[in-house]
């Protein structure tokens, strides 16, 4: 303990040679300085990143969702031990919207990929346990692009399929997996439809022992709801497959839809593409969030807010009229105070 407290403290080149020289304890540190909340441990996050930037984007960047029990870390566990065994590099990140309510992570758990957790090969990191979901966001697409820069060629990044963190997965992954369950909810009744949309490969997991035929009965139906939706990309099906991690089977086959997918996007010049309007679209996220945090700390804004907010709750004020003299009161003042 005492070491670790000794540690010496990293520089932009130390944490910049560290990632690339595929240094485990650094690749961790890095993403921690990524996770800090100190704005210095920002701005030198946003250097290394700045340095590390030509050597990220060569992962299969892969999002797995699906509600708690689905199977999701099992399934992860098993393909992913495949993965590492073929000679991939694999990184597991994780985003579990639910931590910071219930005060612990439920992803975070090292016993939940057991033989991953402690294999070389792979490199596993839990969400953030803090932040806004923005914030945690904006980490976890950092903590991508640092792996990437480590020389890891498959990144999944794992959510729980309960709010909005899947859509936030969608728009950082090439390719977005959704673990089902069959009979869950009642056929498709139960199934969020915004779910089936972000679905590029949809996978019936648990098709073992008595539940193999409904889970084939299930794969039949999702295929037959999904062929009423726009495809994800310009001629790309979703498959609808079914898999067991308790036995192995189908989960090759999973693999393979992945890997097709991913060949499919790059042939049609649809990867790049994607992942140019990935990139846009966070910028804009980044300005949104940013602006709007700091709006809300500015003490111009805080001196002001308490009787603007109560004319709107007694309506005698709209709340149109309201926003517009608090971003007035700053905007038109002077530049808002950067914490
Ligand atoms: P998660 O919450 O989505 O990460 O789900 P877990 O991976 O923790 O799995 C939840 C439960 O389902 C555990 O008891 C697993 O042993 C079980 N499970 C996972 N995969 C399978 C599978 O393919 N078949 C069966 N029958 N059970 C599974």
């Amino acid at each position: 303990m005492a070491e670790r407290r000794r540690r010496r403290r990293l520089g932009r080149a130390d944490y910049v040679d560290g990632v690339l020289g595929r240094d485990r304890a650094i690749l961790g540190r890095a993403i921690t300085l990524v996770e800090s909340n100190l704005p210095a441990h920002q701005d030198l996050a946003q250097e290394v990143l700045q340095d590390l930037l030509p050597h990220t984007g060569g992962a299969h960047r892969v999002g797995i969702t699906g509600v708690p029990g689905v199977g999701k870390s099992t399934f992860i566990e098993g393909l992913g031990m495949r993965l590492v065994d073929a000679g991939h590099r694999l990184a597991v990140l994780a985003i579990d919207p639910t931590s910071g309510r219930t005060g612990g992570s439920i992803l975070g758990d090292k016993t939940r990929m057991a033989r991953l957790s402690v294999d070389p090969r792979c490199f596993i990191r839990p969400s953030p346990t803090e932040g806004s979901l923005g914030g945690v966001h904006r980490k976890t697409r950092e903590t991508l692009l640092l792996c990437e820069a480590a020389g890891h060629d498959v990144v999944f990044v794992e959510t729980v399929g309960v709010g909005q963190s899947e859509f936030a997965v969608a728009a950082m992954v090439d390719s977005f997996l959704v673990l089902m369950l069959a009979g869950a909810g009642d056929g498709l009744q139960g199934i969020k439809r915004g779910i089936l949309e972000l679905a590029e490969i949809l996978v019936v997991h648990k098709a073992d022992g008595d539940n193999a035929e409904p889970a084939r009965r299930a794969a039949r139906e999702y295929a037959g709801a999904l062929h009423f939706l726009q495809p994800t990309s310009p001629g790309w099906t979703t498959p609808v497959l079914t898999a067991s991690s308790l036995t192995g089977a189908g989960v090759d086959e999973v693999w393979d839809a992945v890997t097709s997918h991913r060949a499919q996007l790059r042939a049609t010049g649809t990867l790049d593409a994607r992942r140019q309007d990935q990139r846009r679209r966070w910028m804009w996220d980044m300005v949104d969030s940013e602006l709007g945090r700091r709006l809300r700390a500015d003490p111009r804004v805080q001196a002001r807010a308490p009787v603007l907010e109560q004319d709107v709750v007694a309506g005698s004020r709209t709340a149109v009229a309201a926003a517009q003299e608090l971003l007035a009161l700053v905007l038109d003042a002077g530049p808002l105070a950067r914490d």
